[in-house]
Parts: structure tokens; sequence; C-alpha cells
């Protein structure tokens, strides 16, 4: 199974009709309009990871002007055919020698089952209510080089000694989403100059290869800025092998046809050291100076917040410098969005996508698309200050629930632990406000939309506050209780008000 020529790519057209599967030239050089379709979102955003990645390594653009005619509209069979020529044999799943992001050879004393690739199928405690049942039994060829991708570069590793990809364990994705397959494909593929701006040895590393085909040496240490593109992009950081497939007729994963099936593979640690960050393009960075020292590392899902509360992260570039200790990153490719796309297409559809992991336990997937109207990349300030805002509310019922919960000085309280329930239902209730003034908010204009934003998170956070305390409106001993959360909450959120904003803080609780 050739990923440059066979049919692997899982799609469904945008306009209507069933599931096929089509090869890389159908995509990049037909005019269809596609969308993947596979059980899963996070597989989804693997699938167009991985397509984009081979569409960087073997298609970059010149510059800013071939990348929007690349955008505009399919690229000739020419064309496809005479970039992919002296690569055919890196992209083979099965090929006897060096098959696609696996080594040969690897010594396991038992095979491990398919479904440890799939992240988050075994092994978290939520997986039997997320996944349906028997996903991994036997894959395509399609589905086990997406899964190997996938696990190479966005999941946690398989944990005792295994490495992690060359983004951690678990890297907050962020992608531009098009009005079809082909098109996101090209919105997230760096045109060469661009590509040389985030890796300035770019030309030095041009002509590495990836790593199963010039493998890594156990034990080497090798510098983050001596990795080339294609090399990092397609990294694989521990040693699998698939073993050979058996008779099949469906695939477990994407569903269609197939005539055999991957249904085990090998894996062996392996030793080495990359040392500084690599920094991949798809991903938003995050920076701070600690002793002087600038450490870098990817942002992740590290609590239950929901993806906006990191939307600044995603999209406004910020230095280290004299008032910030921290800096951050965006993905190069929206960075470049900002830089490239025409006026009509600024409305940036941005594709957030990722795990929250316990080491190599997968606790939750995310995967959301957030649009930006126009603006967004000249004012980017305003989602800073939006996203500000929307916390403060989550903060305001947050403060009162828990003036609620411990009391303060000499007021009892009521002991119930409903803080956490609360911020996880403003969180679920504010979600489609904030998607709403994101998509509409005017930014060089945006206080009519923060205003309405405002009102629609305050009654949010009054009706959690008001359905949080309820239950114990009868018990004599909380009525107090009840009235010093209440003003704490009216307290709170008097001060969100624009006019209120010099309103101080005159102390009702402390919260750690
Ligand atoms: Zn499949």
């Amino acid at each position: 199974m050739n990923l440059l020529i066979d049919q692997w790519i899982p799609v469904r057209p945008l306009e209507s009709g069933g599931a096929v599967k089509i090869s890389l030239r159908e995509l990049l050089c037909g005019e269809g309009k596609w969308e993947l379709c596979l059980p899963r979102d996070d597989m989804e955003l693997a699938a167009m990871q991985l397509l984009i990645c081979i569409t960087q390594a073997l298609f970059t653009p010149k510059d800013g002007k071939e990348l929007m005619i690349r955008i505009a509209r399919p690229i000739t069979v020419e064309e496809y055919e005479s970039s992919i020529r002296n690569f055919a044999d890196w992209f083979c799943v099965d090929h006897p020698k060096q098959p696609f992001m696996q080594v040969r050879g690897v010594a396991a004393k038992d095979p491990t089952p398919m479904d440890k690739l799939l992240a988050g199928v075994t092994g978290a405690t939520n997986s039997c209510f997320v996944n349906q049942a028997g996903l991994a039994d036997g894959l395509c060829g399609g589905c086990a080089a997406i899964v190997l991708f996938n696990q190479a570069s966005c999941a946690p590793s398989f944990g005792g000694g295994f490495k992690a990809g060359l983004r951690g364990s678990a890297p907050i994705t962020t992608l531009a989403q098009g009005d079809h397959l082909r098109r996101t494909v090209w919105l997230n593929v760096l045109h060469e100059e661009e590509l040389i701006l985030n890796f300035p040895w770019h030309r030095d590393t041009a002509p590495q290869k990836p790593t199963w085909i010039e493998p890594l040496k156990a034990g080497e240490t090798i510098p983050a800025q001596r990795i080339g593109v294609v090399r990092g992009l397609l990294w694989q950081p521990a040693h699998i092998e698939l073993l050979p497939p058996v008779a099949a007729e469906i695939c477990s994963c994407c569903g269609c046809r197939t005539d055999k099936a991957y249904v085990a593979f090998n894996k062996a640690k392996f030793s080495y050291t990359v040392s500084g960050t690599w920094p991949h393009p798809h991903s938003p960075r995050i920076m701070t100076s600690k002793k002087g020292e600038i450490e870098e590392k990817f942002a992740s899902f590290t609590t239950s917040a929901p993806a906006w509360t990191q939307l600044s992260r995603f999209v406004v570039q910020q230095q280290i410098d004299k008032t910030n200790t921290d800096g951050q990153q965006p993905a190069e490719v929206i960075t470049q969005a900002r830089k490239i796309l025409p006026p009509q297409l600024q409305k940036l559809h941005l594709l957030i996508g990722g795990y929250r992991n316990n080491q190599a336990s997968v606790l939750e997937r995310r995967h959301e698309v957030f649009t930006l109207n126009h603006g967004w990349d000249k004012h980017s300030g305003v989602i800073g200050e939006l996203v500000s805002l929307g916390r403060s509310y989550r903060d305001a019922l947050y403060k009162a629930v828990f003036v609620f919960v411990n009391g303060v000085k000499d007021v009892k309280g009521a002991g119930v632990k409903i803080n956490q329930a609360a911020e996880a239902q403003f969180y679920r209730r504010s979600e489609p406000t904030i998607e709403e003034t994101l998509a509409r908010i005017d930014f060089a204009d945006p206080a009519p939309e923060l205003a309405i934003m405002r009102a629609s998170l305050k009654s949010i956070a009054t009706d959690l506050f008001n359905e949080a305390t309820r239950p114990y409106l009868n018990d004599p001993q909380l009525i107090k209780t009840l009235a010093v959360a209440r003003r704490t909450l009216f307290k709170h959120l008097n001060n969100l008000e624009p006019q209120m904003n010099t309103g101080g803080d005159n102390g009702t609780a402390k919260i750690p």
C-alpha cells in the first residue's frame, strides 16, 4: 500500500454521497470537494496532518504567490507525477525493507494488538464510552498509516521508557480550515520563504530523509536545529513494526472494503535525546523565562478548561520582555495564514485538536473549530480581551460558589463540593456565546458585541449560581451563607461592567 499511489484517503463528498477512498493524486489534482470521513475526530485530524506533512514534504510552493495558486486550483497530473518520482518508496506501508514509519525486524516478546496504536481506546477510564466496540480489530493499510502517524506525532508515548514525538506527549494542533479538504491541506503547507523563516537551517537539512529510511542511532543526541523539515514532520520516536496483515473483508476503523487487515504490531524501546525544541509548524508554543533561561514547550490541554481559554496563544504572538515574563508563539501555519490570506478568505476557521493525558493514559480528546471574523489578524488585542472577559465571568461564579461552600469568617459554609460542577457547567453553557462572539465581532469596533457577550455570560453565571444553591434554600443554617455568597457574586459581576471597572476588590473571599 503506497500512500502516494493507492486509494487510501477515507472521504465523502461535501455535497452528498457515501464514503469512498481516494488517492493523494485524486485529492490534489481533482476538482472534487471532499471532507475526511473516519469514526473519530482525532483520527480525522491525524489523517489531515499526515496529508499536510506529505504535501509539505513533496510539493513545497516556492513563494506566497505559488501557494495562493495551489489554494485556488488543483495541480496537474504531470506536476504530481514529477514531484513524487523520487519518493515513491518512502511511503509504502508494507515495503520489504523500509516500511512507512516502521523498522523491519523489531524484536518483541509478544505482539501488541492494534488498539494500542489508537490513542485512548484502551487504558483510559472513559475509553468504553467514547469508542465504538471493535474499532481496532483489523485495520486497512490507509488506517494503519494514519494511526502510526498519530501515535508518532500527536499522542502520548506507549509509556514505560518509550519516547514521545518531537512535540512532547500531547501537543495541541492548530490548523487553518478551508472550505474543503484539498484547500485545507494547502492552507497549512508553508511556502519555501516562510519555511526558511521558521527553520533557518532548512537549506542545509533539505536532503535529509525520514527516520525509517535513515534510522536514528541508539543513544545519540540530536540538536533540534539539525532536524530537517521532512524528517521532523514525519518523525518516528519508537521502533514499531506492523505484523503481516491477515485476510479480511472490512476495515474496522474506516468501514471500507479491504482484502487484508493489520491486527497486531511489534514494538521495542529505543533511546536517544533531542536537545532543544523543534519548531513544529502545526502547534503553538509557550515560552517562560526562568532565571534568565528561556524554556520553550508546546501548548497542551492540562486542565478541563475548554480550548477558547487558550485562544490568545493560538493566534497572537507575544515576546518575552520587560512587561511579559511569558511568551507565546502561534503555530507557523497560522502565522502564515495571517500574512497570505486574501481579504475574502480572511475569516479564519481555526481547527484545534489534541489529547489531555496523564502520562501514557489519554483522559480526554478535544476537537473544535472556531471561526474568527474578518479583522482578527489586525486587532489581536481584542481576542485577548474577549478571552480574559470570559474567564472573569467564570471566576466570578467560582468565587461566589466557593464562598457558599467554604463560608467566610464566622459564616458557616455549606461544605458540599459543588464549585467544580458549577465551573464545568459554566464552560459548557458559555461555549456557544464565545463562539458566536468570535464569529460576529467587528474587530475594529468590538464594544457592541462585547456588551452582548457580557450580558449573556452574566445571565449564565447568575443562573448557574441559583441552580447550584437552590437545593439548600430551605436550610435555615445556610440562609446567611447564601446571602453572603450572592453578594460576592454580584460584586464580582458588577466589577466586570465597563463603567464599573475602577471598583476595587474589598476581599469578601480569599480564593486559593
Ligand atoms: Zn480503514
